[in-house]
């Protein structure tokens, strides 16, 4: 339910942004959560933070030509929403995928603004990507594409003004391509343009491990806060990119059982525990599907083609595909399969009726804007080595992460408590990542 003010700021943005049904969704979870700040804060209500936090500082779009090994041109249509700078230059990823328009731009760059401020580092939010699809281009396809799309992307952006990193289609390898474009118009080594950079060229330890590493910490401080721990539990992991495959890792390193993972082809089961030397080989290297993962598996694995992976009895589920993949129905089959734990390494992977579920059930469950914050503060971290020309270990780096996501942990839980709904993580994410943003921009004055 919406507070009476909130209500109508969101019939507002809904008008103002029709047919953008991810947008909405995003900024219907926020507010529904900071009815109470209002009351204690009118402030934030006489300034029209709210109004002002909904609508982008600025929002580009622009074509991305190409031509593709046979010479064939394309047209792909690049965005960049630099969504809020109040406390930092704008920071967040690059999607590259069909289904990428305005609407999914604009979702991904509001949580941005929460996540961000969530960690407690200096960075605003923002988002962009293409509606390329990266899928079946050789190499120097993919590599044309990124240097045409950051031909025009590179006036937008800077160290001090706007960092984009990686998401969905992007990772080192085009994160490397974009770079490569970047120093080669600018004439200029800005390391701290972007993040997820290769080890070689200015990247940092554990970036490419972050976000999965960062959503394994925080369910198991989920965990410990309800007197138990991963050892020995069932844990079933949607996705096998980047936050799957790093997720998977560090479950298994806490004592969890991986025993399903998916793509977008299907999912697998693997009774004994996915095996990740051959996930990352068949995925990350080969670039194939996990029907061939299953294959070479021989009779331990099954591969289930075109169905869900939350059919998979699991203990504890961690979304790390896409959005809306955890419908209603998904909710209620892993809460009927004894599911205790959800940790959202996928941006708004849960429908609001599967939260709704979820919440009804008891189940411990970490939205994306606190439980996939590693990623996004270790890339602050990377930026943080490239100012001062350092790096840092991987040892040391892994030690900042854990402690970040625990200071995360904690601080939802304090937020939710205070505003009278314990143990609610997504309204204590909501309300502290807001709370934060929403004091700078007072600071700031009516810009
Ligand atoms: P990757 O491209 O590395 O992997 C995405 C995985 O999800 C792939 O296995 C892909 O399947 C699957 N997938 C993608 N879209 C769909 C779809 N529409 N239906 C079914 N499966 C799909 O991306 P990441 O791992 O980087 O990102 C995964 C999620 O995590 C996204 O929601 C992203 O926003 C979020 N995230 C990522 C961060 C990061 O640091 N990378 C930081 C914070 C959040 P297939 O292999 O078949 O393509």
């Amino acid at each position: 339910m919406l507070h009476e003010r909130l209500s109508s700021i969101y019939e507002n943005v809904l008008r103002r942004n029709a047919g953008e049904t991810e947008f909405h969704q995003a900024v219907r979870e926020v507010l529904e959560s900071i009815g109470p700040v209002l009351g204690k804060h009118p402030e934030y209500a006489e300034s029209k933070i709210i109004e002002r936090i909904c609508e982008p500082e600025r929002q580009i779009i622009f074509r991305v030509p190409w031509e593709d090994d046979r010479g064939e041109v394309h047209i792909n249509r690049g965005f960049r929403v630099e969504f809020n700078s109040a406390l930092g230059p704008y920071k967040g990823g690059l999607r590259f995928h069909p289904s990428v328009y305005l609407g999914i731009v604009k979702f991904l760059g509001f949580e941005q603004i929460f996540k961000n401020s969530l960690t407690g580092l200096p960075i605003g939010g923002g988002k962009g990507g293409s509606d390329f699809d990266p899928k079946g281009r050789s190499e120097r396809e993919v590599m044309r594409f990124c240097q045409s799309f950051m031909t025009e992307l590179y006036r937008h952006i800077g160290e001090y003004t706007d960092v984009p990193a990686g998401d969905i289609g992007v990772g080192q390898r085009e994160v490397g391509y974009l770079f490569g474009q970047y120093k080669r118009i600018t004439n200029r080594y800005e390391s701290g343009v972007i993040t997820g950079k290769g080890l070689s060229y200015g990247g940092a330890q554990v970036r490419t491990e972050a976000t999965g590493y960062g959503c394994a910490f925080f369910v198991a401080e989920m965990l410990k806060a309800r007197g138990t721990s991963f050892d020995g539990r069932r844990v079933a992991v949607s996705g096998s990119g980047n936050v799957a495959v790093y997720t998977i890792e560090k479950v298994r390193q806490l004592g969890g059982i991986v025993v399903a993972c998916s793509d977008s082809s299907g999912y697998v089961v693997d009774d004994k525990g996915v095996d990740l030397d051959l996930l990352k080989q068949v995925k990350q290297v080969e670039r194939r599907r996990l029907d061939v993962y299953a294959e070479r598996r021989g009779g331990n694995a099954t591969f289930v083609p075109g169905r869900s992976v939350w059919e998979v009895p699991c203990e504890v589920a961690m979304p790390s595909a896409t959005q809306n993949e955890i419908t209603g129905r998904d909710a209620e089959l892993l809460v009927r399969n004894g599911c205790v734990a959800v940790g959202e390494g996928a941006n708004m992977p849960t429908t609001p009726e599967g939260i709704r579920i979820f919440e009804e059930a008891g189940v411990a469950f970490g939205p994306g804007k606190a439980a996939n914050a590693g990623g996004v503060a270790t890339s602050a971290l990377e930026m943080q080595q490239n100012a001062s020309r350092d790096s840092w270990t991987f040892e040391f780096s892994e030690n900042r992460l854990q402690q970040i996501m625990r200071d995360i942990h904690d601080r939802c839980l304090r937020s939710a408590d205070e505003y009278g709904m314990p143990g609610n993580y997504v309204a204590g994410a909501n309300i502290d990542g807001f709370k934060r943003v929403a004091d700078a921009m007072l600071a700031l004055g009516l810009i």
